[in-house]
């Protein structure tokens, strides 16, 4: 039975496959180069492969990316996709189209277990980690659209991990997808342009410092361990001082700085004294701070505080000397906006 789904492999995992199948290695360079190409969905499209090659392949090994199942444009030309699982289960990425890049938000599972109160995936509970072709798939088959679209939107150059899910929870598929995305013979994506988002694993954190260059985003909302463990039940397990220490920790070369987001919730975190304590505690962290005015949906009881009191956190923030963004959330009207993803089945 074909099962074995090479979508899954890196380079080197897909080369001791081949080997064992008594293919030479360099079959598995050209085949792997061959599975990242754009539109390419079966064998026989690998034409420089001897035919017989092709058949022997087909019968032992399958590749099979998830579906887009639905797309939905936002005014602002954000567009989100619904991907159908082999298992019928839906997962979203969202597009975010700039001048002169793309950026894509990939998700890493479907549902998440760590049940942040103010977050819609949260609320879903966990459902499976991703595998990595299931990971990897949602930029190759968006990479595809954009080609098919008659309109131009420039290519995709930047990945963020801020979909559905905890990446630092499937920690071995993330590696094995971070491997795909980045080698030159697959997507070629430049590991700078890649950026993890976590809720404060903090065990895995060095890790993924350690094992790969990639971009740290850690998702703060609270310096004070009542408030956040309030929000977020992860940090009763790692409270803000061992996060935060793991920040310090965290392999970085000069220039790099992590990404610390903060989602801003009126009478919960957004004042002038939340922002100094936060101020005072990152201090000596080589960081930008992003800050998200909460996404507001009907579903939970949080509200956004006025601009006056974003613009008044931000500015306690930058005389701190922190460089420190408000990101306009972008796809609001499709549901795209952070911690807005839910994965529903009719989009
Ligand atoms: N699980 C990872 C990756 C998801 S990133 C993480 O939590 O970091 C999604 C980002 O959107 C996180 O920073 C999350 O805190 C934020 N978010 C969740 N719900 C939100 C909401 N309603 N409004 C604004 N941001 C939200
Ligand atoms: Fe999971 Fe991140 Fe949402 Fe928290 S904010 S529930 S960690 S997806």
């Amino acid at each position: 039975m074909n099962t074995l789904d090479i979508t899954n492999f890196s380079l080197p995992q897909l080369t001791e496959l081949l080997v064992s199948l008594g293919l030479p290695k360099y079959r598995a360079i050209q085949i792997f180069a061959w599975l990242y190409r754009p539109h390419i969905s079966s064998f026989s499209q690998m034409t420089d492969l001897p035919k017989e090659l092709r058949n022997t392949l087909a019968d032992e090994i399958v590749f099979e990316w998830p579906q887009i199942a639905a797309v939905e444009r936002s005014k602002d030309g954000t567009a989100k996709y619904g991907f159908k699982l082999k298992d019928d289960r839906f997962i979203e990425a969202v597009l975010i189209p700039e001048e002169t890049r793309s950026t894509l938000c990939v998700s890493s599972q479907v549902g998440c277990a760590m049940g942040c109160e103010f977050c819609l995936t949260g609320s879903l509970g966990f459902k499976r980690n991703l595998t990595p072709g299931e990971i990897v798939g949602q930029v190759v088959k968006v990479r595809d659209w954009i080609l098919d679209m008659d309109e131009s939107i420039p290519g995709l150059n930047n990945l963020v991990f801020m979909g559905m899910g905890e990446p630092l929870a499937n920690f071995d598929n993330l590696l094995v997808a971070l491997d795909i995305l980045t080698e030159q013979r697959g997507l070629d994506f430049s590991e700078r342009r890649i950026t993890v988002s976590t809720c404060g694993l903090v065990h895995k954190i060095i890790e993924l410092g350690e094992k790969t260059k990639v971009n740290l985003a850690v998702s703060l909302h609270s310096v004070n361990d009542a408030v956040r463990s309030q929000l977020m039940p992860i940090n009763r397990t790692y409270p803000v001082a061992k996060l935060l220490e793991a920040c310090r920790k965290f392999p970085m070369p000069k220039r790099k700085r992590i990404m610390f987001e903060y989602v801003l919730i009126k009478d919960i975190n957004d004042s002038v004294a939340d922002a100094e304590m936060l101020a005072e505690k990152l201090k000596g962290i080589p960081c930008k701070i992003n800050l998200l005015p909460f996404n507001e949906s009907k579903e939970v009881v949080f509200r956004k505080p006025s601009d006056e009191q974003i613009e008044l956190f931000q500015k306690t923030l930058w005389n701190a000397g922190y460089t420190v963004l408000v990101r306009s959330s972008r796809g609001a009207d499709i549901s795209a906006a952070c911690g807005q993803l839910a994965g529903k089945k009719s989009l």
